[in-house]
């Protein structure tokens, strides 16, 4: 029989619980008793909820109160003697690794202020994980009670039985870095840290778990040789054990793994090997060739990614092409990853409309949809035919929903030409019309949009979204608002002003709220990281846009102020890879689509007045695949194509910029600069300023913004350390070229940090335009 499995399940619960317990705990609110209750019903809820779908291997250990690579941290003792020293009580440890830990001297106990291990994204999604960082002589120890144990007795004794999910040895290994002043390559320690799998694995058993998942995903990257060389003594060593261990399947995700083909041999004694035939499905017939005589092939088929519902008939297809081949009992149906990345429950959304809420399907519902494609390749199509039917028709309705096609956004795409990709000259002359049109100073100083987000901006908003005060009274207030932030910013004299954008609540949902094609959620929260959870909007079909989007805004701010004002919108590649997108045309598409509403509300800004546009990209970089190659460069091919269509309908005389929040160019610089923008603003405040080397002339002729300071802190620099930023940074920069600005908008600061450090950043640019 095939059976059916999930790879793991959203931790947060139904209305978020998981995050009001941890922030209601670190704010002494509840007892670590009640925290742990609070997890341990959380967990038991979510068994239920997969046993009750009828779903055969149910996953335990995918639990965690922060993350699961922090889990693993604790479970092998990868914590740096700078927690330890404060013998906390493990959960706070974990706690003040996952966040940081500052706390006054008490009771005699010394004061703590620790900060919290770095955060990374997890692969390409928005989910960040804890870095490990290890010691050059790191001691690994396994705690004495392993989390995924008790976590599987804790599911045996309430009648469930579970496969626990562990993070595999390479991946750990490879997912980490050395402590900072360490120089270990921390895969060189593998075979410290190998027998601590094995006691894991023999005390599993032990407990009576019959299966393992062990996760490597790093399976889909490039892999360095050190790692994709660790697999073999690595599992060697894991298979030393037999039948004192329990069976192990291999799961990896988000990628295919048929460039790392040549490491599954070194895999053959392992149960079975889980891949993403959502993401990859034509991996399928070179990992089955690759396959052991006798191994199992876990198919996910049911998207952990996203959010809509299986087609049932094309799932049903790779299953079946893969029991031709292996036989029934040699095939999973899984989903493609854990189902960590999609939100909860369906149920809860109350106000969708009926047409496309019956396109989703959420953590809950996908549990369901592995049960029926097990079930309708073990006992034949006719015992689930109600379910197959009503799916059909679900994805016919889709397929031919107004809502998804719309003919006129088809055939404004198919006209589309080369040519509206370019601005009209390149930039020498373009700028040489700017500096006539806007006039600015050498140095010019500017912020990256928005100003802090106050109380009272938010009970407005809110009071309008519940009909409390009239559309009229919002518009005055917001109107208010700008008014204060400009004058604001003439007190300061910022030579480039913006209005603040007191008007948005999230820099691509206001966007998403304006065009059509989008639909919002009220429940569908996912974890981004720790308690933090983001709801992205859904991409349901063409997308277009039926009116102006901040033209309103932007023209009043600009009809109020001495200065330039800087329109501001989200670009294409950011309003989608924010949002959940669709899944039945290209992301390419999707795209084009967002930038040809963009392009309309650039050209109308541009007639508004406005003569400098912002369009915000700091999602460019998270898109990137995983693998370079062809892959990659396509992907920037249409992303830098995106971005240009959105920001070339304009005169030369418009000034485009845009902005993004990291500095790692050095993989893609050449689409950085491939996207034309006359300025660009970047983060840099944090890293080392040899980074703008790249920058320098012949390679980058037009203006840059390296952010000065650091926006994520309340702390004010002081004059002369932004002087000496800009030192530095004329280093690599020409005097000419370079804007003063911070890394970042002001949204989440207070107004008093906001203005002081704003006094000496415009301080600062002044003494260079002094000198130069
Ligand atoms: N314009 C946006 C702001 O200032 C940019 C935010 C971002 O880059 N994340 O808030
Ligand atoms: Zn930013």
């Amino acid at each position: 029989m095939v059976q059916s499995s999930v790879l793991g399940f959203p931790r947060m619960g139904k209305l978020r619980d998981l995050k009001k317990a941890t922030e209601a705990y670190w704010a002494d609110k509840i007892s670590r008793d009640d925290l742990l209750k609070e997890g341990k019903r959380l967990r038991l809820e979510h068994w239920k909820i997969q046993k009750d779908a009828g779903v055969d291997v149910i996953p335990s250990n995918d639990f965690a109160f922060y993350d699961q690579v922090l889990d693993h941290i604790q479970l092998f003792g990868v914590v740096p003697e700078r927690y330890t020293k404060y013998g906390l009580d493990p959960i706070d440890e974990y706690f003040a690794l996952g966040r940081g830990l500052q706390k006054p001297a008490q009771d005699g106990k010394p004061a703590i202020d620790v900060p919290s291990l770095e955060m990374v994204k997890w692969f390409d999604s928005n989910y960040h994980y804890v870095k490990p960082t290890l010691q050059d002589n790191q001691v690994f120890k396994l705690a004495t009670q392993p989390k995924p144990v008790v976590e599987f007795l804790e599911a045996k004794e309430a009648g469930i039985t579970t496969r626990p999910v562990i993070l595999g040895p390479v991946s750990f290994l490879t997912l980490a870095k050395a402590d900072r002043g360490q120089t270990t390559d921390p895969i060189d320690q593998l075979e410290k840290l190998l027998p601590l799998y094995v006691e894991l694995l023999a005390k599993l058993k032990e407990a009576g778990v019959e299966d393992v998942q062990i996760d490597e995903p790093v399976l889909v990257f490039d892999l360095p040789a050190k790692s994709k060389a660790a697999f073999k003594p690595a599992y060697e060593k894991i298979g030393s054990l037999g039948n004192k261990a329990p069976r192990l399947v291999l799961a990896t995700y988000f990628g295919d793994i048929v460039h790392n083909i040549d490491v599954l041999p070194a895999l053959h004694s392992l149960y079975g090997i889980h891949v993403d035939l959502v993401r990859n499905p034509e991996q399928l017939e070179t990992v089955i060739g690759a396959l052991g005589p006798k191994q199992v092939l876990s198919a996910g088929v049911v998207d952990g990614r996203n959010i809509w519902k299986t087609n049932f008939k094309t799932a049903i297809e790779k299953v079946e092409l893969a029991i031709q081949k292996l036989g029934k009992d040699r095939v999973i149906v899984a989903t493609s990853s854990s189902l960590l990345h999609v939100p909860h429950t369906l149920e809860s959304e109350k106000s969708l409309d009926p047409e496309v809420r019956d396109w989703f399907s959420f953590a809950v519902e996908k549990a369901s949809e592995v049960v029926v494609i097990a079930k309708a390749v073990t006992d034949g199509p006719a015992t689930v035919r109600e379910a197959l039917e009503a799916n059909a028709k679900s994805v016919q309705a889709r397929a031919s929903s107004k809502r998804t096609n719309d003919p006129k956004v088809k055939e404004r795409q198919a006209a589309v030409t080369d040519e509206m990709h370019n601005r009209k000259s390149p930039f020498p002359t373009r700028y040489a019309a700017q500096t006539k049109s806007i006039n600015l100073p050498l140095f010019p100083t500017t912020t990256i949009g928005s100003f802090p987000q106050t109380k009272e901006i938010r009970i407005q908003r809110n009071r309008f979204t519940k009909g409390e005060i009239t559309p009229e009274e919002y518009e005055k207030f917001i109107e208010k608002e700008i008014q204060d932030v400009v004058k604001i910013q003439e007190e300061l004299d910022l030579d480039v002003f913006v209005h603040g954008e007191p008007e948005r609540n999230d820099m691509v949902q206001y966007f998403g709220e304006r065009l059509v094609g989008y639909v919002f959620t009220t429940h569908a929260w996912v974890q981004s990281y720790g308690s933090r959870c983001v709801r992205p909007p859904i991409i349901v079909g063409d997308i277009s846009r039926p009116a102006p989007m901040t033209v309103k805004e932007s023209k009043y701010a600009a009809s109020i102020s001495k200065k330039p004002m800087k329109g501001m919108l989200t670009g294409p590649i950011t309003c989608l890879r924010w949002s959940f997108p669709r899944d039945d045309v290209h992301q390419s598409v999707q795209a084009q689509q967002l930038a040809l509403a963009l392009r309309d509300e650039v050209v109308d800004l541009e007639a508004a007045g406005i003569q400098v546009i912002q369009v915000d990209e700091p999602a460019l970089r998270e898109g990137l695949p995983l693998r370079s190659g062809k892959e990659r460069e396509d992907y920037l091919t249409w992303a830098v194509k995106a971005f240009r269509l959105a920001t070339s309908g304009v005169t030369d005389n418009t000034q485009i910029h845009s902005h993004f929040c990291y500095s790692e160019f050095q993989d893609f610089f050449h689409a950085i600069a491939a996207l034309d923008a006359d300025v660009l603003s970047i983060e840099n405040s944090k890293s080392d300023a040899k980074l703008l080397k790249v920058f320098t002339n012949e390679a980058y002729p037009r203006h840059i913004g390296p952010g000065v300071y650091d926006i994520h802190s309340p702390r004010v620099p002081s004059e002369q350390e932004i002087k000496d930023r800009i030192e530095e940074m004329l280093e690599y920069l020409r005097p000419d070229q370079l804007w003063v600005n911070p890394d970042c908008g002001l949204k989440t600061r207070q107004w008093k940090e906001t203005k002081a450090a704003l006094t000496n950043m415009v301080n600062a640019a002044k003494f260079y335009r002094q000198k130069y």
